[in-house]
Order: structure tokens, then C-alpha cells, then sequence
């Protein structure tokens, strides 16, 4: 069925994750309602799903296997409430389905974390280009786009250009920008006397000092909640149980406290706790020991390694709940350039995936008019 006469032009700016799967669902949509009547277009000053490969270590952590939407929410400091909406139309098991039905087999690992069968983001990326190529009507333009006068000739537009050096494209549409600014990204702090490459378990999570600070699951977490905080800020640790501490040194009491220590956390760590104050343990106060079990860091700038999304973006009020502009009706946002960012454990990505499914149908919708 033909639904308008002149072709629907639709232009996509971004061929990341969110818009090459954007452009799937629309594609797919109009082949379910035998609507052939639209050029869709998706522009990308670089290789397409050229920022899939690095994913997950390059094994791509598509999503998380949290079943439950609030809880997932949960997992997002900025954007938790919008995506309830977002989640309810699309959520981690229909984009399952979704790279099922292209040949994209995926498992969950025991900590939540879900990846392809191959263990490949750039599998991921070939069965996304691959599917992507099997429609006619839709092309890749490799072409960056500066500003809304480039897209003039196109009826709909979605922006999907991710969070890097795109304030000036996002104002060209008189939209407003919450500042960009890294997360899931090392911490250096001041003072770093800890021994480089030793890995901690602590009671707020894992993470290793590097040279100039900490990394790891837990400095990414601590990065992404401070996100929008003015550098210096200082942290606390909870390294062990304080009290497990004190029941260790009634059991040793002729111990050092280097020694003792050596127990919760890894020795070269301890003697850099203790520094040159090392004594037997039984001289040590209660107010010391309570000091030891908790690591007090002042972060001084973001580290280079981590997932490295950004917090910011497009201010999510000037948006409906299908990720469309209140200011221009033919105009949609979808994937990390909204202010809406995740942990790690494939929350950005799913981020990726519903925002951009919420915009395709809408733009379908909008299509058949
Ligand atoms: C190292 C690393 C590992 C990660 N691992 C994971 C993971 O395992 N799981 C997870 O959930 N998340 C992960 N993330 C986060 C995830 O990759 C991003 O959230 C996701 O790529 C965002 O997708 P996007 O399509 O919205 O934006 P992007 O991936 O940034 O894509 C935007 C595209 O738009 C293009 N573009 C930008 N401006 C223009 C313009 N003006 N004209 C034309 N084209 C333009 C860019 O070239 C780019 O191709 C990781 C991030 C990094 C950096």
C-alpha cells in the first residue's frame, strides 16, 4: 500500500549503534507494511559502527539480563525516569529478538552482562551492515553533517551522533545542550603513594591503582555518579569491615599492623596504608584502625581508560517520551546524545537500542501520516 505520493525523505545523522539500528527498525517496519515510498538516508562522517568495535573489549556487552525495568532503570544515574517510558515499549528482550532474527546468537554471563555467541562486536557490526544493505531505499552517506541547513531536503531527521564535538550540529536546531562531560572513565587523584597495577577487592567494589590513580568496575562507577561534580572532589572506599579488623588483632595481638592488614588488602597496598607508621597492632588506636578500612582519595581529573561515555546532552524536557522534538515536529533524538547515561554492564548500548526503536516507530508513524 502506497500511503503519499512523493517519496518520504528521511535522513539519520549518525551510523553508531543507535542510528544504524534506528534505520533497521524503519526499514523493517515499512517492509511489514509494504511501504516502499521513502528514501531513508543515514550520514556518518565515519565508517559506520566504527564506535561498535571497541565495545565490551571488543566482545560487545549488548545489554544486561536485569529482567526487572526498575531495576534496570536503576542502573542510570542520569535519564532513570525517561527510559520507564522508553523501556515499557522496548526493552532488553525485544532487542534480543531483534538480533536474533538477524543471526546474532547471544548468552549472559553469571554477572548480568549479555554478548553475542561469537564473542565479536564486529560480527555485530557486519550482521547490522549486512541487514542494513538488503533495503533498496535506504544508502550510506559518508558526509558530515555541520548544521540543520545540510538536511533541508530531507521530510524527517534523526540525530543520533552519539556526544563528541556535537554541541554546534544539536544548537543548529535551537535545542539546548546539558554540558557533555566524561564518565565510566580511571580517576587520578592526588598524592598517588599506591603501588601501580595492584588490583583491590573492597566492599564498594573492585578496582586497581594505576599510575596516577585507580581504575576498574568500581573507579567507573565512582566516576559515572560524580559525573556533573567540579574537580577536586574527594571519595571514600570501604576498603573492609572495621570490625573484622579489630576481631583479627584480638586473635594476633604480638602482629604488626602491616601484617594484620595484609589480610583484608593486598600486602605492597597495606605497607603504603601504614607507611612509615608501622607497629604492633595492639598499639594501634581504634580511631586508626577505623582510618585504615576506609581509603579517602581526593580525583583530580578523569583518567584516559574506561568505557568512556558522556553524561550530557539534549535537555530530555525539550523532548516527548518517543525521544521527538517539541520544537520541531519532524525531528528526533535517539542514543547517547541524550542526557541519559549508564554503568557499565550494557546499559548504554540498551540505552542505544530503545531510544532508537521509540524514534523508528514514530518516524514510521509520522511517515504514513
Ligand atoms: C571503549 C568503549 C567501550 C564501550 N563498551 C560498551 C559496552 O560493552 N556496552 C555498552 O552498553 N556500552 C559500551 N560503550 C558505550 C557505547 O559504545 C556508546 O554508548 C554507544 O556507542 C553510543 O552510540 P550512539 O550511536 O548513540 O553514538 P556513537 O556510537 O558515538 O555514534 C555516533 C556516530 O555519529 C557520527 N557523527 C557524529 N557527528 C556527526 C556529524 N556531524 N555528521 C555525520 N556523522 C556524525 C560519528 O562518527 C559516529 O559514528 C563503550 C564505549 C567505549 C568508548
Amino acid at each position: 500500500m502506497e500511503h503519499c505520493l512523493k517519496p518520504s525523505r528521511i535522513a539519520i545523522v549518525g551510523a553508531g549503534p543507535s542510528g544504524m539500528y534506528c534505520a533497521l527498525n524503519i526499514l523493517s517496519k515499512f517492509t511489514e507494511l509494504s511501504f516502499n515510498n521513502y528514501k531513508l538516508t543515514v550520514f556518518d562522517k565515519a565508517p559506520a559502527l566504527r564506535t561498535l568495535l571497541p565495545t565490551g573489549n571488543g566482545r560487545c556487552n549488548i545489554t544486561n539480563s536485569i529482567s526487572d525495568v526498575r531495576e534496570f532503570c536503576a542502573n542510570y544515574p542520569r535519564g532513570e525516569k525517561f527510559l520507564y517510558s522508553i523501556f515499557s515499549k522496548h526493552f532488553s528482550y525485544d532487542s534480543l529478538d531483534f538480533f536474533n532474527s538477524i543471526g546474532i546468537k547471544t548468552y549472559a554471563q553469571d554477572d548480568g552482562r549479555i554478548f553475542p555467541v561469537s564473542n565479536s562486536a564486529k560480527d555485530v557490526k557486519d550482521k547490522m551492515l549486512n541487514e542494513f544493505f538488503k533495503y533498496k531505499n535506504a544508502k550510506l552517506s559518508n558526509k558530515k553533517i555541520e548544521s540543520r541547513a545540510d538536511l533541508k531536503d530531507f521530510d524527517f531527521i534523526v540525530i543520533a551522533c552519539g556526544s563528541r564535538g556535537v554541541d554546534n550540529l544539536i544548537s543548529s536546531f535551537n535545542h539546548s545542550v546539558v554540558e557533555f562531560k566524561p564518565a565510566l572513565c580511571a580517576l587520578n587523584i592526588e598524592n598517588n603513594i599506591y603501588p601501580k597495577g595492584v588490583s583491590v577487592q573492597s566492599l564498594d567494589g573492585d578496582f586497581i591503582f594505576t599510575d596516577k590513580g585507580i581504575s576498574g568496575p568500581l573507579a567507573f562507577k565512582i566516576s559515572s555518579i560524580n559525573s556533573r561534580k567540579t574537580m577536586p572532589y574527594e571519595i571514600k572506599i570501604r576498603l573492609f569491615d572495621a570490625q573484622n579488623l579489630i576481631d583479627e588483632i584480638k586473635l594476633n595481638p604480638k602482629k604488626s599492623i602491616t601484617n594484620i592488614l595484609s589480610k583484608f588488602v593486598p600486602k605492597s597496598f597495606a605497607q603504603a596504608l601504614v607507611q612509615d607508621d608501622d607497629k604492633n597492632c595492639c598499639e594501634v588506636s581504634k580511631l586508626k584502625l577505623e582510618e585504615y578500612s576506609n581509603l579517602n582519595l581526593k580525583v583530580v581529573s578523569h583518567g584516559l581508560n574506561g568505557e568512556i561515555v558522556n553524561s550530557g546532552g539534549v535537555k530530555l524536557d525539550e523532548l516527548d517520551k518517543n525521544c521527538r522534538s517539541k520544537i520541531h515536529n519532524n525531528l528526533w533524538f535517539c542514543g547517547e546524545v541524550l542526557d541519559i547515561d549508564g554503568f557499565c554492564g550494557g546499559f548504554n548500548l540498551q540505552n542505544c537500542w530503545s531510544s532508537a526503536y521509540c524514534v523508528a516507530q514514530d518516524v514510521v508513524k509520522s511517515c504514513l501520516g
